[in-house]
């Protein structure tokens, strides 16, 4: 699907739900996409990308920014801990900040460099014990503990059970941002990002809707 066509169904939804699409940002999908597709998405004007793997990143976008203005990168895939200084140096947004360990060791470099991306808490808001990120149950307090660091916390990040309808997810990770003063949403990818913006969504996540399917390798 072209990138038209993509924003064409954000405008709709937006409309729909009574928002605007100004407030909705796409981040394109770029992980393991050949460059030439990235490129011509770059070429349309497109800015704001997202990638899983931090060698993947370091790898593509700085090659990308000496021929391109304006990159707006997200990290969009679990961090190791050894990778949270390239991430922080490379991205303009972190995604996944998924456990009290790693909020130290941003804070830590955030406080060495002077700089610090903007965060997204993610929520394992299926509970589900093979995904990261902090159980719904304990994403107040974490959030707490986050910014008694000084952390810039822009928002909450989910992603849904696979089986499930992701509906109740994006409703609930609303609610969880809404009574902690969090306006940021990264949620819905591109099965569900119609029904993620109808429930709040301010960053999703479109991969494959975008470039096509991904190619291993
Ligand atoms: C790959 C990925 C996406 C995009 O998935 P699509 O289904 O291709 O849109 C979104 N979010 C995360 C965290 C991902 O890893």
């Amino acid at each position: 699907m072209s990138l038209a066509e993509i924003k064409g169904r954000i405008d709709k939804a937006a409309t729909s739900a009574g928002r605007s699409a100004n407030d909705i940002c796409l981040i394109a999908v770029s992980k393991v996409q050949p460059n030439a597709r990235v490129e011509s998405v770059l070429n349309e004007g497109h800015r704001s990308f997202g990638e899983n793997r931090v060698q993947e990143a370091a790898s593509k976008w700085p090659d990308f920014r000496k021929s391109y203005d304006s990159i707006d990168l997200h990290i969009i895939g679990p961090l190791q801990s050894n990778k949270v200084r390239q991430a922080m140096s490379l991205a303009q947004s972190i995604h996944t900040l998924d456990r009290p360990k790693m909020a130290q060791a941003v804070a830590r470099i955030a406080q060495e460099d002077g700089h610090c991306p903007d965060l997204f808490v993610q929520v394992n808001i299926g509970e589900e014990p093979q995904k990261a990120g902090i159980l719904p149950t304990e994403a107040d307090a974490f959030i707490v503990q986050a910014r008694a660091l000084d952390l810039p916390i822009k928002g909450l990040m989910c992603i849904p059970p696979v089986d499930e309808e992701p509906a109740l997810h994006f409703a609930l990770l609303g609610k969880i941002a809404a009574r902690n003063g969090l306006n940021g949403l990264s949620m819905g990818m591109s099965s569900d990002f119609e029904t993620a913006i109808a429930l709040g969504a301010t960053h999703i996540r479109v991969g494959s809707a975008i470039f096509g399917d991904r190619v291993p390798g």
